[in-house]
């Protein structure tokens, strides 16, 4: 039987609830346990799917074509499982699901209620799909006393008692801080942040302590005595200097082994940290690096690109050298400024976007990229910004246009209607904004002789998609009797996924995401290739 491993946050938010559930899950499944992460939020939006990066970072997409929280993309990179659809939920889905119910009747008449009938379907959430894993540990979002997480609180709460508290941990990341004007390490917001988890319920087993400090003995043993909690229970995690560093840190800190111990789990393999310090010492300690510039509309936000960023240092793992992002904001870029502002850096990437906004200043650092023979890798919207350029300036098409930018031009990028899955036709008709999208993994066939097929080494490959517009293939022989190949197609040849250049050292752009499945332990081979391209470059 799986056991239920709770993680809740406390005091203030960002303190690294995902990147620590992230690690333990690594460090078990080190260990030899087969385990499955999830993340619980408590906002209302039904999926985070149409919420701004602006505000909550980037949607990541599962392979079954999910639109979810960024944090089921750090599990992925330190776990290496990929996330399914039924790894997260949103309080707006829950209250969704049973409001459908009651207007079928389903709760025959009943006075629905937060408890039992949300924290039922919490439950269900929780327990839902599950494959013979040994640990499931489930991230509550948000910190404890949000009114919104209060029905989350207190259905794991409810869930620990049906399975029996042996069979279910909680865990409670809280902030220690140092205050510089007094030189003291403080311990009362986590006595506070217990205490407010007590009044709900639930008593923590583990306390992981995050502090930018070493946290002394006596700290540890006052928050022990306070919130009631062994003292080999209270982990500190200390600031680390690259997020890989994560894993080695807590089980230096015995996180896992006082996990098993809880649940009286004899470890099956001893764990192996060496990949990770592998990958520290390279991100560290190189010296050499590279400018990659990234040109999108919410660069300002650190983590609006998260996969992209963490696949392009993935890359440079792969090449030994340290790549730093040059982030230019689209909707600033100048025309006249494109060369200054490009001139010294080894390759240029534009990621996924949306909307008309910003793009002039794409489609001009896209010329520049192909004129100066300068590594161009352009992802989802960055490959079809690719597609309008080379329409208007090599194909004398002067007004091709994406139709997601209105009516009028020659739109050589529409709405796809339909498309095909595992041989079935998928019709977009839904009028919402949220669901009516390409979502998840869709086969893609490569083309004998093209750059893509060098880096792939395979002849078709599965990658993620997350868009509405697709480059009508109807265009593609212009395209390439004027030298840009369409180098993948889906298997029907309906829908180009990859184009290339043939005379320029690397311009490759791709209709899919393929930062969603790099991982630090297996950089994904189109960032490693672009990394090596612009290294070579200068
Ligand atoms: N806006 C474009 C579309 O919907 C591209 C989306 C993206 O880059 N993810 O097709």
């Amino acid at each position: 039987m799986a056991r239920y491993i709770f993680v809740t946050g406390g005091v203030v938010s960002s303190l690294g609830k995902g990147l620590s559930s992230a690690s333990l899950a690594y460090l078990l499944q080190s260990r030899g346990f087969k385990v499955r992460l999830r993340k619980l939020d408590p906002y209302l939006n039904v999926d985070p799917g149409t919420m701004s990066p602006f505000q909550h970072g980037e949607v990541f997409v599962t392979d079954d074509g999910a639109e979810t929280d960024l944090d089921l993309g750090h599990y992925e990179r330190f776990s290496g499982i990929a996330s399914k659809k039924s790894d997260n939920i949103t309080t707006g889905k829950i209250y969704s699901d049973v409001l459908k119910k009651e207007r079928k009747g389903g709760y025959l008449g009943k006075t629905v209620q937060v408890i039992p009938h949300i924290t039922d379907r919490i439950k269900e959430f929780i327990k839902n799909d599950t494959s013979k894993e040994d640990f499931i540990i489930c991230e509550i979002g948000g910190i404890v006393g949000d009114i919104e997480s209060l029905p989350f609180v207190e259905a794991i709460r409810q869930f620990s008692n049906d399975i029996g508290k042996r069979n279910a941990l909680f865990i409670h990341l809280t902030l220690v801080p140092y205050l510089k004007a007094s030189d003291e390490i403080k311990t009362k917001p986590t006595q506070h942040s217990v205490k407010e988890l007590r009044s709900l319920g639930i008593q923590p087993d583990i306390i992981i302590c995050r502090s930018e400090r070493v946290i002394p003995l006596e700290h540890r043993k006052k928050i022990s005595l306070f919130c009631n909690v062994d003292i080999k229970n209270v982990i500190q995690t200390v600031d680390v200097k690259t997020i890989y560093e994560a894993p080695i840190s807590f089980n230096r800190e015995n996180l896992d082994t006082q996990v098993l111990d809880y649940f009286k789990i004899k470890s099956k393999k001893k764990v192996n940290l060496n990949p990770w310090k592998k990958i520290t010492k390279i991100v560290l300690n190189t010296k050499k690096s590279i400018d990659i510039a990234i040109i999108g509309k919410y660069v300002d936000l650190k983590d609006a690109y998260k996969s992209l960023d963490e696949a392009l240092t993935h890359g440079g793992v792969s090449n030994n050298l340290k790549v730093n992002l040059v982030r230019i904001d689209s909707e600033k870029l100048k025309v006249s400024e494109i060369k200054k502002r490009l001139k010294g850096v080894s390759g240029i990437l534009i990621p996924g976007g949306f909307g008309k906004r910003g793009t002039e200043g794409k489609i001009e650092s896209i010329k520049y990229a192909r004129q100066n023979k300068v590594p161009f890798f352009g992802i989802c919207f960055g490959m079809q910004m690719a597609i309008i350029e080379f329409a208007r300036n090599k194909l004398n098409i002067k007004k091709a246009t994406s139709s997601e930018f209105g009516k009028g031009g020659v739109p050589i990028i529409g709405l796809i209607t339909e498309w095909r899955k595992d041989g079935k036709v998928i019709k977009g008709t839904d009028k919402n904004l949220g669901g009516t999208m390409r979502l998840g993994l869709y086969d893609a066939k490569l083309r004998d002789n093209s750059l893509i097929k060098e880096i792939y080494k395979s002849n078709l490959i599965k990658e993620r998609h997350r868009h509405r517009y697709e480059v009508n293939i109807a265009y593609k022989d212009k395209f390439e009797n004027k030298g840009m190949m369409f180098s993948g197609l889906s298997p029907d040849n309906k829908l180009p996924e990859i184009i290339e250049l043939k005379n320029h050292p690397w311009f490759v752009a791709v209709q899919f995401h393929p930062e969603f499945k790099s991982r630090p332990l297996d950089p994904h081979p189109l960032f490693s290739s672009f990394i090596k391209a612009a290294k070579n470059h200068r």
